[in-house]
């Protein structure tokens, strides 16, 4: 009972920034591309040339439909 003041205390606290800053001015890695990327992106490359996986989460099994 007698924390009552410091939990009040960190109440108005915010939360910790985790997002992490990047220099200003990046652009994509990619030859001839000059988007710029943004502070936050920690990719090297826009999202046009990043090399990312994409999941099929929308992906339906075509054989399915066939009927
Ligand atoms: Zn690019």
């Amino acid at each position: 009972m007698g924390n009552q003041a410091a939990i009040r205390g960190s109440r108005t606290q915010a939360l910790p920034r985790a997002s992490q800053k990047f220099p200003e001015g990046r652009v994509c890695e990619s030859p001839g591309c000059e988007t710029r990327l943004s502070t936050y992106n920690r990719r090297e490359r826009c999202w046009a040339h990043a090399e990312m996986k994409i999941p099929r989460l929308r992906g339906r099994k075509p054989s399915a439909e066939n009927t």
